[in-house]
């Protein structure tokens, strides 16, 4: 008792009052499209219910560690609950490998605390630096999609803190609609304030990793097809610039958790070793516009010419493997204030037609892209609103001021939605509302289950309303 923030001390029994809220400006990852809103940090659930009744006309959303690219997490002119401090973790049951956590756990912190066990997070996306919150709202994918399926499929229960501050607990089994509603569903059905997850058991916590050059796009897509089933991760880097033969060249990584006696003695005495570090903040002094057609040109050359000619097998680190881009804090500010955009599309299998024409327009119009990444996916999960789905999933870093990026996007979600396909809310910052109805057939369906756990709409963002999610 006497360890929760929120009591006031000498007096136990009282429970504090909701932090004052600051106003403040928010952007996403990507830095572009800021609002301002009221921010609260509250530590407590009797907190956020307190929060959520006083909301007001503009409403409330969820907010994590803000890694979500483009407008989810902000509220213009409303209030945003920033859950960073509600970040315990409540519970370990070892035998079964599960936690209990709250929300504002970041996937840094589990693996801190679970590694020495020999659990890893169920799923990891390419930064440690999500919270769970943040994981279920957007139902995150790594890059063992084809054989785990997205975070919330490893999520055995969750608090959902509704509208009228009720709190429910959610099962896949015993109230699957407003769980799958609330998996992918961007912060909207209500806030969760507590969640029970089911770990990976691991011996190491190094990754056998092979990587093998590839010349073109049909290399790179044979190559995956081919190993998927040997390999939990699996990973293809593009060189986005590449045209003709070349055309998607670059490098895939595919790899699987070390077993003990795959590592070198010296490793041996510590298997479980996790101490990733950051090497370096970016300053925020770069000017828009560094990384164009000329330095990514240049960058991608290096990177396609460092890849081994053959598959040789060595042993990566959680970060190296992972969270490459983790070694540098604040590396968007590269980008300059003007920011950048990710986009990230599926298309099924079949259409592996129109992945090739999307690679092609982009190389020939030469719109630079930093960080180029194709995976596989798996099956969806029941979620209404979750991004994944069988197929090939490509995902572009744009910067903001290249030169007819407008309308290759716009050329590029027609392409995605004619094949069946769709862009993820979690990169998201431009999609037009009629687009993404098509692309989401889930959603009606979303909107009732929405509308009944939330019938005067308190839960909103920037990007519902651009939406009408
Ligand atoms: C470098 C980098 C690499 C990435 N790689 C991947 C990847 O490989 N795969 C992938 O899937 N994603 C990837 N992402 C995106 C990232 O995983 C998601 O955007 C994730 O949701 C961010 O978590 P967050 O805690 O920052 O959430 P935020 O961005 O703060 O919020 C995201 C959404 O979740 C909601 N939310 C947050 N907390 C709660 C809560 N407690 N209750 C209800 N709703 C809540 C918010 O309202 C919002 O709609 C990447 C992002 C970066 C920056």
């Amino acid at each position: 008792m006497g360890t929760d923030p929120a009591v006031v001390p000498g007096k136990q029994w009282e429970v504090a009052a909701v932090p004052q809220p600051r106003r403040e400006k928010l952007t996403g990852w990507g830095r572009t499209a800021p609002s301002v809103a009221q921010v609260v940090r509250p530590r407590t659930r009797e907190q956020i219910a307190e929060a959520v009744a006083g909301a007001g006309p503009r409403g409330v959303v969820a907010r994590g560690l803000g890694r979500s690219y483009g407008d989810p997490a902000q509220n213009a002119g409303g209030l945003v609950l920033d859950l960073t401090g509600m970040n315990r973790i409540l519970g370990v049951d070892l035998d079964q490998g599960t936690v209990e956590v709250e929300p504002g756990v970041s996937l840094q912190q589990l693996m801190q605390a679970m590694l020495p066990f020999g659990y890893f997070v169920p799923v990891t996306p390419g930064t440690r630096y999500v919270t769970v919150g943040g994981a279920i709202g957007c139902d995150i994918h790594g890059k063992s999609h084809h054989a785990d399926g997205s975070f919330a499929q490893h999520v055995l229960e969750l608090d959902l803190l509704l509208a009228d501050g009720s709190v429910r607990t959610l099962t896949p089994e015993t109230e699957p609609e407003l769980f799958w509603a609330t998996a992918g569903g961007m912060g909207l059905t209500g806030v969760i304030v507590r969640a029970k997850l089911r770990m990976m058991r691991v011996e190491t916590s190094r990754i056998q990793v092979e990587t093998q050059r590839v010349a073109n796009l049909d290399d790179a897509m044979e190559r995956m097809t081919l190993t998927d089933a040997d390999y939990r991760f699996s990973v293809a880097s593009l060189d986005n610039l590449a045209t003709g033969p070349s055309l998607g060249r670059g490098w895939v990584e595919s790899g699987n958790f070390a077993t003990l006696d795959q590592l070198p003695e010296k490793l041996r005495g510590n298997p479980l070793a996790f101490s990733p570090k950051p090497l370096a903040a970016m300053p925020d002094v770069f000017p828009s516009g560094l990384l164009n057609r000329r330095t990514i040109r240049l960058m991608n050359e290096a990177n396609f010419r460092r890849a081994p000619k053959d598959a040789r097998p060595h042993l990566a680190t959680i970060g190296g493997f992972f969270h490459p881009l983790d070694a540098i804090h604040d590396w968007n500010r590269v980008y300059g204030a003007a920011g950048f955009l990710q986009y990230q599309f599926v298309v099924p299998f079949a259409a592996a037609s129109t992945l090739r024409r999307i690679v092609e327009r982009v190389a020939v119009q030469g719109a630079p892209s930093f960080v180029t990444v194709l995976k596989r996916f798996g099956p969806a999960s029941p979620g209404y609103l979750s991004f994944p789905a069988d197929g090939w999933t490509l995902t572009y870093d744009f910067p903001t001021g290249t030169p007819g990026l407008a309308g290759l996007l716009r050329w590029m979600d027609a392409q995605v939605l004619e094949a069946g396909g769709r862009l993820y809310l979690a990169k998201d910052s431009r999609l037009d509302a009629g687009d993404l109805a098509a692309m989401y057939p889930r959603l009606e369906a979303f909107r009732k289950v929405r509308a009944e756990a939330d019938p005067h709409g308190v839960f909103v963002s920037d990007q519902s309303r651009r939406l009408g999610l």
